[in-house]
């Protein structure tokens, strides 16, 4: 396999490996962590792990803000300003302004929205471009919302090398993730906006596999709308509230379908009619999850402190040298790099090939060592940066070579597909 090179970092020793978190400057983040013990979590490009912080933040908002403040904490605790603060929070990680993002419902809800939104504002244009091979719940929300919309909306799916010659004078608007969720290529943002943007469209990015794992930068790429999750990289916690971001110059005038009252000009006012709030409120609907929302500020802060910078630089060097470390001791045992082989072409995890990676991913489990697999060959192994050492990345490629040297990965247990992959 021409993408396992073998390198100098081929054979690094265990040693060599702690001495790198020694230097590493992030290396102080993993105690921000509450992670079990005996377990290397290689699945935070799924669902991040529960920081420390997090967990307290629960406590403070059920025991005493809604136990003992009860609804004054509407007020008091500034649980209603919660979706504009954490969104602002959000802004600064991914290159956008204050007032440009909220932290409010899930992601699939948020692109029905801002695709909604972008559409309004091309309503001569029809056609929406979108990699075909994309997280599939992205690709739902649109086809969804295009049968519900009834005006002759189609998608024009295009993969990484054919979006280019895909986005015409005829397209609406792209919806395209960054960092794609199985191989982790990365897409151009600023290049595929400014190719939208020439031909009279609008782009929509889906930050899910981006924010927290690198740096982001939305308007220094001009792109109109954008989603993304807070619980994967962001450590948010499972389910915790998606970010959408609508560019200050689309703000005004905006129309989005899910009209609530939330997104009222005045939601006290109780008045029979919706009129859209001034700013980013419109983009609101209905109430939203205060628990959920004050865990997940937690790993907003450690993100904002780690620096998006500094976070990518660490992720890389992971991935790298899981690379470098399999190359060196799985060489010849059927495994295919699934990502891009440079480093700088992938986001923050690796996919690797093999024809039993279901049963290896199970053993590697069993070890303590959690990715997860994607159907039908995809084991992906993600490299968060902020708890992850380069001692842990050492261990789990051992524990593999182990796994498939001493076949280990045979027993039945490990052939038992469960529900959640
Ligand atoms: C994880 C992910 C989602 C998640 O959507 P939910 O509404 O939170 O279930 C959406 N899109 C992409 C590209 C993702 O990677």
């Amino acid at each position: 396999m021409a993408d396992l090179d073998v390198t100098t970092m081929s054979d690094l020793t265990r040693e060599a490996a702690l001495a790198m978190d020694v230097a590493d400057p992030l290396a102080a983040f993993v105690d921000e962590f509450d992670l079990p013990a005996g377990v290397i979590y290689l699945n935070g490009n799924s669902l991040g792990p529960a920081p420390k912080e997090a967990l307290a933040k629960v406590r403070t908002a059920a025991q005493d803000e809604w136990r003992t403040g009860l609804i004054t904490s509407w007020n008091k605790a500034g649980w209603f300003e919660l979706p504009y603060r954490l969104g602002d929070r959000v802004a600064r990680l991914v290159g956008a302004a204050p007032g440009e993002v909220t932290v409010s419902d899930g992601t699939s809800i948020n692109l029905f929205r801002v695709v909604c939104a972008a559409l309004s504002l091309r309503p001569d244009r029809k056609v929406i471009v979108m990699e075909g091979s994309n997280f599939p719940t992205d690709n739902y929300v649109v086809q969804g919302l295009c049968e519900t919309l009834g005006r002759g909306h189609t998608i024009r799916f295009a993969e990484k090398d054919e979006l280019e010659a895909a986005i015409t004078d005829d397209v609406a608007c792209v919806v395209l993730t960054e960092v794609h969720y199985k191989t982790a290529h990365i897409l151009d943002m600023a290049g595929i906006t400014a190719k939208a943007h020439a031909v009279g469209a609008l782009a929509v990015w889906d930050l899910c596999h981006s924010a927290g794992a690198m740096p982001v930068d939305l308007n220094g790429c001009e792109a109109d709308f954008a989603v993304g999750c807070t619980y994967k990289y962001l450590n948010g916690g499972p389910g915790s509230p998606a970010f959408q971001f609508v560019a200050a110059r689309h703000r005004e005038g905006l129309k989005q379908p899910l009209t609530g009252w939330w997104g009222h000009e005045a939601p006290f006012a109780f008045d029979r009619d919706y009129a859209p709030a001034a700013g980013i409120g419109r983009m609101l609907t209905g109430t939203q999850p205060i628990l959920s929302l004050s865990a997940a500020e937690a790993g907003l802060d450690l993100a904002e402190r780690a620096g998006p910078e500094r976070a990518r630089a660490k992720s890389r060097a992971l991935g790298e040298l899981f690379q470098d470390l399999l190359a060196g001791r799985l060489k010849d045992t059927g495994f295919a790099m699934g990502s891009p082989a440079d480093r700088a072409e992938r986001g923050g995890h690796i996919a690797l090939e093999h024809d039993h990676g279901y049963p290896f991913m199970k053993a590697l489990i069993s070890r303590g060592v959690i990715g997860d697999f994607r159907a039908p060959t995809t084991m992906r192994f993600g490299f968060s940066p902020l708890y992850l050492r380069y001692v842990d990345v050492w261990d789990a490629v051992e524990i593999l070579r182990d796994i498939v040297e001493s076949e280990a990965w045979r027993a039945p247990e490990f052939a038992a597909v469960d529900a959640v992959t």
